[in-house]
């Protein structure tokens, strides 16, 4: 579905450097690492807004060999932070069917936004403006847009960054239904090692613009969390589960 072949990225200074894994339909790949590590870099390497060295490759198709609007009925990008504004809710979804649009919306283009509104259960805010949305309510509307797109693969930074355990829960498990309902790979960032381990069916840990370690929930061992985090923890086992407490 979606490949990343030997990227490298600089500002000025390197980034990113040799960076190589797959995404297949449908999996959940959470990216973790700490501050700085290049996370966001990466993701917007791969939604096409950086240009890396290496290749990014999206059903067989560089990322050079897509417009602007193939690729984005393809890939959809939800920013960590993202500009609130007097549009109405019901609009900014909209706007994710920009790229399928000619001259203007089609009875299609409403329908795709009524049942992405349905399935985020954003009935009762359709009419209401942005910026008089809570954290939650708006990162469920910048969803709500991305999958508009009807993309194959949809990006995400820290999704549940400030949303408080009920919302993050919402948000995780709505990205795992449409990850498994609708085969889209989704490839996020994450800060919270716990959540990660609940809703990943795969995780990257990034040291220094590196992937470190990539595996499944194992890879979040004491050994690579102090590799890569630099912190002392106890891993603790549970039902298949695992619970990472400070070592302290
Ligand atoms: P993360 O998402 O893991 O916190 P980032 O990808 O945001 O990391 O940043 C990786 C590194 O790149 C950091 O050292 C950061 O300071 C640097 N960086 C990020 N954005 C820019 C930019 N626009 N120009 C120059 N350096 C940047």
């Amino acid at each position: 579905m979606i490949a990343v072949e030997n990227l490298s990225f600089s500002y000025k200074e390197p980034v990113l450097s040799g960076v190589n894994f797959e995404a297949k339909e449908g999996e959940v790949i959470f990216i973790l690492g700490p501050n700085g590590s290049g996370k966001t870099t990466l993701l917007r390497c791969i939604a096409g807004i950086l240009k890396p060295k290496g290749a990014v490759l999206i059903e067989n198709q560089t990322l050079n060999d897509l417009s602007k609007k193939d690729l984005a009925k393809k890939l959809a990008y939800v920013p960590q932070r993202s500009d609130t504004g007097f549009l109405t809710v019901f609009d900014v979804i909209l706007l994710g069917r920009k790229p399928y649009m000619g001259f203007g919306p089609t009875n299609e283009d409403y329908r795709i936004v009524e049942e992405v509104i349905s399935l985020l259960n954003l009935e009762k805010l359709a009419f209401r403006r942005l910026n008089e949305l809570s954290g939650g309510e708006l990162q469920k509307v910048m969803i709500a847009r991305a999958l508009a797109q009807k993309p194959r693969i949809l990006l995400l930074d820290e999704p549940t960054n400030n949303l408080d355990v009920k919302n993050q829960v919402e948000i995780l498990r709505l990205i795992r239904k449409i990850a498994k309902e609708s085969n889209v790979s989704v490839i996020s960032t994450m800060h919270d090692l716990n959540l990660a381990s609940l809703y990943a069916d795969r995780i990257l840990m990034i040291k220094n613009g590196k992937i470190f370690a990539s595996g499944g929930i194992e890879v979040l061992s004491r050994e690579n969390i102090k590799a890569v985090y630099g912190v002392d923890v106890e891993v603790v086992r549970m039902n298949g589960k695992v619970v990472i407490l400070p070592g302290d």
